[in-house]
């Protein structure tokens, strides 16, 4: 029996294909990475933004070929494409068997399995399933690199976002799962952990009594320090932080432990308080000039991340260069710009003044070059420093790539590292130390000593 799996979308996607791949290989599947041999072949879908459905269509109806070329039989679509279009999915891609919403992901055995179990779209409420990792078995497709979700769905509303009608409110883990798990992937030689969720610094809220993420990640970073995990620490890392509610004992938390990455990811969207007001959040561009500062004063290493949403409803030449100012004012090392995706099952849909595409686009290129000049700067402060790397992949004879401390995995640059000296050899996901000897404008490159 064997099974070819297509994970799509962001972290929190992966952890679910993940978790599908540990179902499926206890219930005697084995993955291929060829779909034409492949009996069943599952697609775990994005539908976040309209580019990201549309993505998730093409390769599903690209995949579907196997339905006539290959040995496949069964073709199942999960996740949020199918959570986003409901029923109506089943009359526009015949091709496929079963669909399975966010909240369906533990009916997988059954959806490849079952030939009886056909032309249907299991969407149960994602607020009613239980603690859905407890102890779930979990196959990570990159054994070095554990994403580690904390909490599922989200309780705010932001007007241009669907994520808390795909994926419910906010549910937290207990803090206690969360160790266990973390225990197990530290205990599988996992080099990295990444704590996320829609909204990670909302963590615990929800909670009877509430739990905390400065609490959490301190208990993680300690149990990651311990020496039974060998003189190679693992790092942890935390994303999707909230600047209306990351606290300042977080923010003292990441200084004080060394195996916590002083990576501070925190999505702003716009600075423009209008802008802000019409997406329903809660902050203003002092506010965020304030939390920035803190940051950097508490945690002098801080790299500081976030992401903005160019061509919102309503976003007049004004607001825009309000947004340009702050980005060349708070110097982000890693900057993410989107261009406001519309569709009318959002609260933004109804709002006045969308902006055409050519303007949001040229916006979009004012930031990303205003952003380049920044991080090629940025990045010229490491050359001649030496720095710890993980190792992620081979390149070709004598050159790896791998990332520091300060570079997320997707979102940001790379770490070329060379080999001068044989017979020096580098493994896949463990630690090296690499002299910076060049900068880019996102990567860095250099040696390993
Ligand atoms: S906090 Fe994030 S996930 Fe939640 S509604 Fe806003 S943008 Fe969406």
């Amino acid at each position: 029996m064997k099974l070819y799996l297509e994970s799509l979308g962001c972290a929190r996607n992966q952890v679910d294909s993940e978790t599908m791949i540990g179902r499926l290989k206890k219930a005697g599947w084995n993955l291929t990475d060829d779909p034409a041999e492949a009996e069943t072949i599952v697609v775990n879908t994005c539908s976040f933004i309209e580019d990201a459905a549309q993505e998730s269509i093409d390769v599903i109806l690209e995949l579907a070929e196997y339905k006539k070329e290959g040995t496949c039989n069964r073709l199942v679509v999960a996740g949020c494409l199918p959570e986003r279009y409901r029923e109506k999915i089943l009359a526009s891609l015949p091709e496929v068997d079963v669909f399975l919403g966010t909240g369906a992901y533990d009916q997988i055995v059954k959806a490849a399995t079952e030939p009886k179990f056909t032309n249907q779209c299991l969407l149960p409420d994602p607020d009613l399933i239980a603690d859905r990792e407890k102890d779930s078995p979990r196959e990570l497709i990159l054994p070095h690199l554990a994403y580690l979700k904390i909490a599922e769905g989200c309780s705010k509303t932001c007007t241009y976002c669907i994520i808390p009608k795909l994926r419910g409110r906010l549910k937290s883990r207990l803090p206690a799962d969360i160790i266990s798990e973390a225990r197990r992937l530290m205990a599988a030689q996992v080099k990295e952990l990444v704590l996320v969720a829609q909204d990670t610094t909302a963590y615990g809220k929800d909670l009877s009594p509430p739990a905390n993420l400065s609490r959490l990640v301190d208990d993680l970073a300690v149990i990651g320090a311990d020496d039974q995990w060998g003189r190679a620490k693992p790092w942890i890392r935390v994303l999707y932080g909230h600047p209306e509610s990351i606290e300042d004992s977080f923010i003292d938390t990441v200084a004080s432990h060394p195996n916590l990455c002083p990576y501070f990811d925190i999505p702003i969207q716009h600075v423009s308080s209008d802008i802000l007001k019409h997406m329903n959040r809660r902050y203003n561009q002092d506010e965020l000039y304030r939390l920035f500062d803190r940051i950097r004063t508490q945690v002098p290493s801080a790299v500081l991340r976030t992401t903005i949403i160019v061509g919102f409803p309503g976003e007049s030449d004004k607001d825009f260069n309000q947004l340009l100012k702050f980005i060349e004012d708070v110097q982000f090392d890693h900057l993410g710009v989107f261009i406001y995706s519309d569709s009318d099952d959002l609260f933004s849909h109804q709002l006045s003044g969308h902006i055409p595409d050519a303007v949001a686009t040229g916006r979009y290129h004012e930031l990303m070059s205003t952003q380049s000049g920044i991080s090629s700067e940025n990045n010229q402060k490491y050359i001649g420093k030496t720095i710890q790397i993980l190792v992620e992949e081979f390149l070709e004879s004598h050159l790896f790539a791998g990332r520091t401390k300060f570079q997320a995995p997707e979102v940001d640059g790379i770490s070329y590292i060379s080999i001068e000296q044989s017979p020096l050899e580098l493994k896949i996901g463990s630690f090296a130390d690499m002299r910076v000897t060049d900068a880019m404008e996102y990567d860095l490159m250099g040696v390993a000593v």
